[in-house]
């Protein structure tokens, strides 16, 4: 599938920062958009059904699961995600770039849906610093941030996989990071061609 806008996959362990790069980096650069997540997990504090996530039940997320409306999902601290298909590729197909924030096992799934995706991995610059910011966080319980810490060594152990590493120590040094790579991908020779077909014309470019 080659749609004009790209498809770019942010993973990180709970806690190292992509939420709040990402929205950074959507405040700073309207054409790029997020997908709402399904999700069968309960909403924390201030989310709203719908700009967070999509909050489902089990049984509405194994009818979508069913019905193949998912691009991927994936278990999560044992909770299901999912990303539906629709949202995203009405989105790239108006040439709008769309960012996913979602799990490394989703990243790694989407890639085989989307040869061109874009997928970024953001480390913390230590394991002491990871903790720190789940409890400085505050949204989980002791349990709940152990229970992500054991997984964040799973999840970085698969980092290989991806394209792009992004180590977030310095939060504005890894905005600027984020934001190279994705002003990179809006320079591929195939990007340019489309978004710039006026100037290849005039330059006689075929
Ligand atoms: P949430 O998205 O509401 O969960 O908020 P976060 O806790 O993820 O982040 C809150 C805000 O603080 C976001 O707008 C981030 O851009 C910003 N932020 C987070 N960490 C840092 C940091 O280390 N430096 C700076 N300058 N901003 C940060
Ligand atoms: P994730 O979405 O990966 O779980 P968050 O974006 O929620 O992570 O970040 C976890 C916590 O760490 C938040 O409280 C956030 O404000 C903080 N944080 C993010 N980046 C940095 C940074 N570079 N330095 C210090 N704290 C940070
Ligand atoms: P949280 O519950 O803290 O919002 O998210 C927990 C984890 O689920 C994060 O690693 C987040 O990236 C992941 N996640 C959120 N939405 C999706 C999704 O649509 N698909 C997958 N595979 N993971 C997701």
């Amino acid at each position: 599938m080659d749609y004009p806008g790209n498809l770019f996959v942010v993973a990180a362990p709970s806690g190292a920062g992509k939420s709040s790069l990402v929205k950074a980096l959507m405040e700073l650069d309207s054409a790029v958009q997020p997908s709402v997540s399904h999700t069968t997990r309960a909403p924390r504090g201030q989310e709203k059904h719908g700009r967070e996530y999509f909050f489902a039940s089990a049984s509405e997320f194994d009818a979508m699961v069913e019905s193949d409306a998912f691009i991927e999902w994936a278990h999560v601290h044992g909770q299901r995600y999912g990303t539906s298909k629709k949202a995203v590729e009405d989105r790239m197909a108006q040439g709008v770039d769309v960012i996913l924030e979602i799990d490394f096992q989703g990243a790694i799934q989407i890639r085989k849906t989307f040869a061109n995706a874009v997928l970024i991995f953001i480390l913390p610059p230590s394991w002491e610093e990871l903790r720190s910011r789940l409890e400085r966080r505050g949204e989980d319980s002791a349990e709940v941030i152990e229970l992500r810490l054991r997984n964040a060594a799973d999840e970085m152990a698969r980092a290989s996989e991806f394209d792009f590493v992004i180590i977030n120590e310095l939060f504005e040094r890894a905005l600027f990071d984020l934001k190279a790579i994705v002003h990179a991908q809006r320079l591929r020779y195939s990007a340019q061609r489309r978004a710039r077909a006026d100037t290849f014309a005039a330059l006689n470019i075929p």
